[in-house]
């Protein structure tokens, strides 16, 4: 065993996910468990679902025609031991148990010692890594848990490939196979179209493999690329030679050389010439470099890698500043796609082309997804396994309720996804018509339903879909996508065409709610723990001036229009109200000592974080109203981080906790004669706003692309209904139950369109 097996492990973990596919992967692995542990075999068996058959995909000791050759069915031999029991397996001599079988396809001699790992992710056991000794031998402690915690990382590797297509090409042999990719539902809606992939200038991740038309030029192009970034290099030499010693500056006259260096040149020309466009080329010339040094023990060379990574950017930077983003063709519908896909990409595509986006970075809240349910298309965030590289013009399905993309569907899937479309197409249609009719129920209940925004690009959708005012306008998006912070003046302009858009309508401006997943560029947040951390209504109490500049552009934006409210987020303790309607109030005085006509708006809180929740009486004394933030407040009372993928199962909308703090806000708030909203995404789900109509909750606000749905469940649940239903709700125990009783009302009233909805 190696002396230092945690930086083994460390190193081989670097490897495995540098690796650019499965293959590598596992080859990689199988190699280095045989050199760390010393053992004769060492051996990966994946288990194929529907052929019942654990398969060896690599191995370093068998004979390497046994890949794929050698296929064990479930329940036969060593393997399945391990798969079935889901634990490890460490035997002295392997040969001597029962279920032993010898492997005969590779004329294999007797092995005694035997050591099996299972390889799991998300419970499910993928398949088994392996080693086998000669000698009889029984494993030490340190190297099963060694062999547990490669093949934890494994599965990570595994689960990716077979996102991307890589593990159905290994078992079948068949390119182009149909899969599917888990994200979070960003904007709700289905769509089909081919894939769209945009990515940050000089980021060689993101660069998709794009097919060329002219190698020559493309070399060419790549060539004087090179030439570039050389005369770079000997210009950043020459600028440092008054400041450094003379055997630093030798590093620079290695980085041209490195450029230059047949490794990089002819290995990107050699990729062009067999058809990937030049970056798609520099992209898996620079991992192949980037292996290599990785591999390298001296830490001194391991470190050059970053300067590998470092060229491959700059050489890009130049290709890039060379060729014009690439567009599809035709007049198709496109679905954007790529690694952090940003609000400015959407203008990359006319907007009648452009059908839906997918990105591997972000959640339902960040600022492409507002955008997109603006704009009406559905979006799917936080692929984290998104192959953004292979899915150039491949055609997708994509479905923002669920978080789901479909790759290259089969015909069948398709079909079904054409009808949805089409459904969802009459549904909107049909919808349409409610836009002018009030949100009442049929028993006479009103309930106002608003619009959250944060864009100007939203005021005319927000009006259209019969918004009766906005229920949560985000100020940190103005500030999330300037590079300083907005200045009153500025400020004062947003919120006024927002403010003058709605007039008479009521519109909510909650203060700054920065910290947590939405960091300013020009304001950066360490910490380990940024949701629990300095966030919201936190920030802006440790920064009066900013808080102060935010109150005052607020206040006087609001002169003469009388629909201003304003709500203050991130609240878990008394004293941030009492200190916040200090500041506001000091705003307020300042602004009418300037000669300033300005009015005290109603001031409310959000309830997002459960200490609010029991504290509704003392909030109650001193704020005009309540609206409840359920996508925080989720993720605080279930501890469940709203943006984690791993953890999406358990982010559990209409989680009978958060039922009960639901009624539990809505009794104490009413106590005191005080309204209540819900303006989390929760309010646009229409299962639960028969739950939340039924629980009294007085407003409901939501992105515009959900108003019209909630709006027919308003006009067709009466509120005695809702509340009979709320009340059963309120008695059970597990979030599907919840949802079965929600859907199957919905469906008997003739609403069953918009189950989907909900899920
Ligand atoms: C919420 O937490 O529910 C909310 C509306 O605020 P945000 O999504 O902006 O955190
Ligand atoms: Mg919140």
């Amino acid at each position: 065993m190696a002396s230092n097996m945690l930086d083994v492990l460390r190193r081989i973990i670097l490897e495995v996910n540098a690796a650019p596919d499965l293959d590598q992967a596992l080859n990689i692995i199988v190699q280095r468990v045989k050199k760390a542990i010393q053992v004769d075999v060492a051996s990966v068996y994946l288990s194929d679902f529907q052929l019942q058959q654990h398969i060896l995909m690599a191995t370093d000791g068998f004979n390497p025609q046994a890949v794929g050759r050698v296929r064990l069915a479930f329940g036969e031999g060593l393997i399945s031991i391990v798969t079935e029991r889901a634990e490890p397996l460490n035997l002295e001599d392997g040969s001597a148990h029962p279920r032993y079988r010898r492997i005969v396809e590779t004329g294999e001699e007797r092995y005694h010692g035997f050591l099996g790992v299972p390889i799991i992710q998300h419970k499910k056991v993928l398949g088994v890594l392996v080693v086998r000794q000669r000698a009889m031998r029984k494993f030490a402690e340190n190297e099963e848990t060694f062999m547990v915690t490669l093949a934890a990382q494994l599965a990570g590797a595994i689960i990716h490939a077979e996102a991307s297509g890589g593990f159905a090409r290994l078992f079948k042999d068949v390119g182009g196979a149909p899969f599917t990719l888990k994200g979070l539902p960003g904007a709700p809606g289905v769509a089909i179209g081919r894939a769209l992939v945009v990515y940050p200038p000089a980021n060689l991740e993101a660069i998709p493999d794009r097919k060329v038309a002219d190698p020559d030029a493309e070399e060419a192009s790549f060539r004087a690329a090179i030439a570039d970034v050389q005369r770079e290099v000997r210009a950043m030499s020459r600028q440092m030679a008054d400041t450094l010693p003379p055997e630093e500056l030798v590093l620079f006259d290695a980085l041209a050389l490195m450029v230059g260096s047949d490794d990089l040149v002819e290995g990107v020309v050699g990729r062009i010439h067999v058809g990937n466009w030049a970056p798609g080329a520099l992209r898996d010339t620079i991992h192949e470099l980037l292996r290599a040094f990785e591999e390298m023990e001296d830490p001194y060379l391991r470190e050059r890698a970053t300067d590998i990574r470092d060229l491959g950017r700059r050489i890009l930077t130049r290709l890039q500043a060379e060729a014009p983003v690439q567009m599809l063709g035709g007049d198709g519908r496109v679905i954007l796609v790529g690694e952090d896909v940003a609000a400015a990409h959407l203008s990359e595509v006319p907007t009648a082309q452009l059908a839906g986006v997918v990105s591997a970075r972000g959640s339902s809240s960040s600022h492409v997804a507002i955008l997109a349910r603006a704009l009406g298309i559905p979006a799917v965030m936080g692929v984290a396994d998104l192959p953004v590289s292979r899915l150039e013009s491949q055609q997708l399905v994509i479905d923002g309720y669920r978080g789901q993309v479909f790759v290259r569907p089969t015909p069948a899937a398709l079909t079904e996804f054409q009808r949805l479309e089409r459904e969802e197409e009459q549904l909107r249609a049909g919808l349409q018509e409610l836009a002018s009719l009030p949100a009442i129920t049929p028993d006479g209940v009103r309930v106002p339903l608003y619009a959250n925004t944060g864009l100007l690009a939203d005021i005319s959708p927000s009006m259209r879909s019969g918004a009766e005012g906005v229920g949560l306008y985000r100020t940190e998006v103005p500030f999330l996508v300037r590079d300083r912070f907005p200045g009153e003046d500025e400020q004062m302009h947003i919120y006024r065409q927002v403010l003058e858009g709605f007039a008479p309508r009521p519109v909510i401006l909650r203060t700054l709610d920065i910290g947590g997943d939405k960091e300013l560029p020009y304001f950066p947040v360490r910490e380990d723990n940024p949701f629990l951390g300095w966030r919201g209504i936190r920030i802006t109490l440790d920064h009066p001036e900013i808080f102060l500049t935010q109150l005052r552009a607020i206040l006087r934006a609001s002169i003469g229009l009388y629909n201003l409210r304003l709500m203050l987020p991130m609240i878990s303790d008394v004293n941030e109200v009492d200190e916040s309607l200090a500041l506001i109030r000091r705003a307020h005085s300042e602004l009418i000592e300037d000669g300033m006509p300005v009015t005290m708006p109603p001031v409310g809180v959000m309830i997002e974080v459960p200490s609010a929740v029991y504290q509704i009486d003392a909030l109650a004394q001193r704020v005009a109203f309540f609206s409840v933030g359920t996508n925080d407040l989720t993720q605080y009372l279930l501890a469940v981080d709203r943006n984690n993928t791993r953890v999406a199962e358990l982010y559990q909308t209409l989680h009978p906790a958060v039922v009960r703090a639901l009624a539990q806000i809505v009794d104490g708030a009413h106590r005191h004669g005080k309204p209540v909203g819900v303006c989390g995404e929760l309010a646009g789900d229409p299962a639960a706003a028969i739950v939340l109509l039924g629980l009294g909750v007085d407003s409901l606000s939501m992105s515009v692309g959900s108003l019209l749905r909630v709006k027919s469940v308003v006009r067709t649940f009466t509120k005695a209904h809702a509340h009979e239903l709320a009340q059963q709700v309120l008695q059970m125990e597990k979030e599907g139950a919840i949802r079965a009783l929600l859907n199957n009302a919905m469906e008997e009233v003739g609403l069953g369109g918009l189950v989907r909805a909900g899920r």
